[in-house]
């Protein structure tokens, strides 16, 4: 397997670009084509992978299926999209696929139990925009000026002359809006609009679609947020004065409200409107003594600084990774690392 740093260029090349149309083209008939997004999946993971195997079944490729690590379970907000129908659980997943297909994944460790897919298949393709990608994989479109994996997927379906309609549109739009946080972070560039402007000219609602994603959660998610939100601690004297602020949910938070892991994702767009601090954290509990962390800077803190020292990943402005111990180590070991990350340039 290949690995290695990221290379931090300006994208994929001419090469690359016509190195995944031959993959793809190449594919015969009876050819078995399996996607992988990465591990609890969100808007973009997700909304890439189908809308991108939407474009692969427009193309007539017939064996088609796609996964991810973990259990097969989607948060409701996600699980309403066109191409759901290609899902199956990892188990199902072909064992020996002649392509698979990556997305949003940065490294191999966010493919789980799938990661051996990556040796087993006739060729593997990599769809992602992390500067963080490890370059696993033997064909990479890693743009990390792309907002998110759906311009590579957009492009990519572009180049294979697949017209949009508007179930690939709903994807690549829930991705769009996912990763620019509704068109309002720093990655929304005039090459985000345009991609917006021709996935809504499909005839996609960007209302109703809005509503669903990010707009939606049981009572019982809103009340677990306030208690959460409650205990969040300030520590305007963290990340040398430019403040760090966090908080963490624990699985007995969870069972006391009735609510699944994935309804915690939207919480750190609560915690992160904090004036005073410049990173936000949120530790949500997946075992014992195992966190997963979401990290967010508004500019003074690269925070994928921090997750890549601590074996996660990420961009400059929204990082993560996986934390062990109690939470005041975890939150000790981000504290240490967001003082080097300020110091060492
Ligand atoms: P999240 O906080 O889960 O929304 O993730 C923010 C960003 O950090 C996304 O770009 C993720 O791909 C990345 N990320 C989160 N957790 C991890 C992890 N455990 N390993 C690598 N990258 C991660
Ligand atoms: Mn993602
Ligand atoms: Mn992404």
């Amino acid at each position: 397997m290949l690995t290695g740093p990221a290379s931090g260029d300006g994208g994929p090349t001419e090469a690359d670009w016509a190195a995944a149309v031959a993959a793809v083209r190449g594919l015969s008939a009876e050819a078995r084509v399996l996607l992988i997004c990465h591990v609890n999946p969100d808007g973009d993971a997700l909304g890439s992978m189908l809308g991108f195997g939407l474009g692969l079944r427009r193309l007539g490729v017939r064996r088609l299926q796609a996964t991810f690590p973990g259990p097969p379970e989607l948060p409701e907000s996600l699980r309403w999209l066109p191409g759901a129908d290609l899902l199956v659980p990892a188990v199902e997943a072909y064992p020996d696929p002649d392509l698979v297909i990556c997305f949003d994944a940065a490294s191999e460790s966010r493919l789980g139990e799938l990661v051996d897919r990556l040796d087993t298949a006739g060729a593997a393709l990599v769809l992602d925009h992390h500067a963080s990608n490890t370059r696993f994989g033997g064909i990479h479109l890693v743009d990390p000026r792309a907002a998110a994996t759906s311009v590579v997927a957009g492009e990519l379906l572009a180049r294979l002359d697949v017209p949009l309609d508007a179930e690939i549109a709903v994807g690549l739009y829930v991705a769009l809006t996912t990763d620019t946080g509704s068109f309002r972070f720093e990655a929304t560039t005039p090459a985000v609009h345009r991609l917006a402007a021709r996935l809504l000219a499909t005839g996609i609602n960007p209302g109703d679609i809005s509503r669903r994603v990010f707009d939606t959660r049981p009572f019982g998610a809103v009340q677990l947020f306030g208690e959460v939100l409650l205990r969040a601690r300030l520590e305007p004297a963290a990340a040398a004065g430019h403040g760090l602020v966090w908080t963490y949910a624990t699985l007995d938070d969870l069972a006391r409200h009735d609510q699944r892991p994935y309804v915690l994702e939207a919480l750190i767009d609560s915690v992160r409107c904090t004036a005073e601090a410049d990173v936000a954290c949120v530790l949500k509990q997946v075992a014992a003594d195992e966190w997963a962390v979401s990290m967010r800077s508004k500019g003074a803190v690269d925070v994928s600084r921090v997750a890549v020292a601590l074996d996660g990943g990420g961009h400059r402005f929204a990082a993560g990774f996986t934390g062990r111990g109690g939470v005041e180590e975890v939150v000790g070991r981000i504290r240490a690392r967001l003082d080097e990350a300020l110091t060492a340039h």
